[in-house]
């Protein structure tokens, strides 16, 4: 048997300390008019990010849209999940400043959809896969919002475990691998909202700064990642 519950992995018994699910959500504008894109120089299918450690990214769509990426509310206390998909007003007002303050054009415009899901972050924030041969069991995850392709690598990866065929895949490093749990609540939920109230401090005096801030590598150190 495979458990392939991701961000929802919090849910199951005795491994809510696992992954942390951290929520990630997008918003996606209205079609642009071609007036925009000639003003903001965005001709191709460019993909966009800010690479700030709360980062946004941003990509073109095949129908003229934004669709715009980012950080809403990160972590719900105690792991919890809002499995609705529902995303918060809050989020999507953050998300929207944010996009009209890179593109002042798309002002006129308006946010015609959000989504919102929830990622599996492990402690040290690297993904794991692994099958027990002693009870059949197998995981994978802790993508940290990087799965679409990492999936494909870990079904792969799976399935040579699952065969005991020994192959290059089940060499790979993250075969195996064994993780610290995240800390109990309180310190959990501390713990999260203090790297990103840090992260966000970072970000803007790094605008004047040549260089990582001390604050940032201090938050990199107590997230572990
Ligand atoms: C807004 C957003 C943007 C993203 N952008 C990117 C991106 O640009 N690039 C990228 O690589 N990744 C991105 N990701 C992350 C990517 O979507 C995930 O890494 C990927 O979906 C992980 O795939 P998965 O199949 O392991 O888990 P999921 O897609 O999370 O699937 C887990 C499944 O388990 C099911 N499940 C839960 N509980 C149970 C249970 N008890 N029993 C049975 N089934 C259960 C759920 O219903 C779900 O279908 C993004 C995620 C979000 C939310």
């Amino acid at each position: 048997m495979i458990r392939a519950t991701e961000g929802f992995t919090a849910r199951l018994d005795g491994l809510r300390r696992q992954w942390l699910p951290m929520n990630s959500s997008m918003i996606v504008t209205a079609p642009l008019p071609q007036s925009f894109w000639d003003e903001v120089g965005w001709q191709g299918a460019e993909l966009l990010g800010d690479m700030a450690h709360y980062y946004m990214y941003a990509q073109r769509t095949a129908d003229d849209r934004i669709a715009f990426g980012g950080r809403g509310r990160p972590y719900l206390y105690g792991s919890r999940i809002d499995a609705r998909g529902h995303t918060h007003e809050w989020t999507v007002e953050a998300l929207w400043r944010l996009l009209t303050d890179f593109f002042p054009a798309a002002r006129s415009s308006s946010v015609e959809h959000a989504w919102s899901g929830v990622l599996g972050v492990p402690r040290d924030w690297c993904s794991t896969v692994h099958v027990d041969p002693a009870t059949g069991l197998g995981w994978a995850g802790g993508y940290t919002g990087h799965g679409v392709t990492t999936t494909n690598l870990a079904g792969r990866t799976l399935r040579d475990l699952i065969l005991g065929e020994e192959t290059e895949l089940t060499a790979l490093p993250w075969v195996g691998r064994k993780v610290r749990a995240w800390e109990p609540e309180p310190l959990r939920w501390l713990g999260v909202h203090a790297m990103y109230r840090l992260y966000r401090v970072a970000d803007h005096r790094e605008r004047t700064m040549p260089r990582t801030s001390a604050l940032a590598r201090f938050a990199d150190l107590i997230t572990g990642h």
